[in-house]
This record gives structure tokens, sequence and C-alpha cells, in this order.
């Protein structure tokens, strides 16, 4: 195992620690951070986003690889179970790196 480097500062939201994790809409989950921040992230995103590769290679993931059957929060992962059966785990400082909100990416509307 090797640590993390970030010293968890008390008293104030971590950004990388998820608050609340809750569906938006009929194809998207969103996360509160407890720092106040949100993110929407599409299923569609979070399949490509799983850490095993070869879902990122999909060209056009089937329905059943895109919704998802359940939804765990972990210590420091989101663990979704597909409905093809697959299983992916979704580190939370990898969603918030991930996060697509013009904020984090820098965009200026
Ligand atoms: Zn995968
Ligand atoms: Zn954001």
């Amino acid at each position: 195992m090797n640590r993390k480097l970030s010293i968890p500062i008390l008293g104030q939201g971590d950004p990388n620690r998820p608050q609340d994790v809750h569906l938006v809409g009929r194809y998207a989950l969103g996360i509160d951070w407890t720092d106040g921040h949100g993110s929407i992230f599409p299923f569609e995103h979070l399949r490509r986003a799983c850490p095993c590769g070869a879902c990122a290679e999909l060209a056009a993931p089937p329905a059943a690889a895109t919704w998802p059957q359940d939804i765990k929060k972990l210590d420091d992962a989101l663990r979704i179970r597909w409905t093809d059966g697959h299983e992916s785990l979704l580190g939370y400082v990898d969603l918030r790196a991930g996060c697509r909100c013009a904020a984090c990416t820098g965009v200026h509307g």
C-alpha cells in the first residue's frame, strides 16, 4: 500500500470525500463533496472511467453497460455494479479530478 501524501485538515471539507451521492435525472450520478462542491457524472462517463482499462475501450457501450444495478459508497471509492455484471471501483480522488464542471475544467462561460 502506498499511503496518500495528503494530510487531512480537520474542521473543513475534504475535496476528495463525498458527502452525498444521488441520482440526477435518469442518466447521471451527482456527488456533493464535503468541501461544498458538486459534480455530475453521466453513467456512461463513469463506465468509461472504470480503471480496469477494458471499459474505456468500449466504442458503443450497450445500455446494460451504462446502467448501474447498485452503487455503494466505500471508504475511498465508489463501487458501481452494472447490469451487465461488471463492477467498477472508482476512487474518489479520480472522480473529483474528473469533474467536468466549468469551475474544474477552467472553461469560462
Ligand atoms: Zn471495467
Ligand atoms: Zn467541478
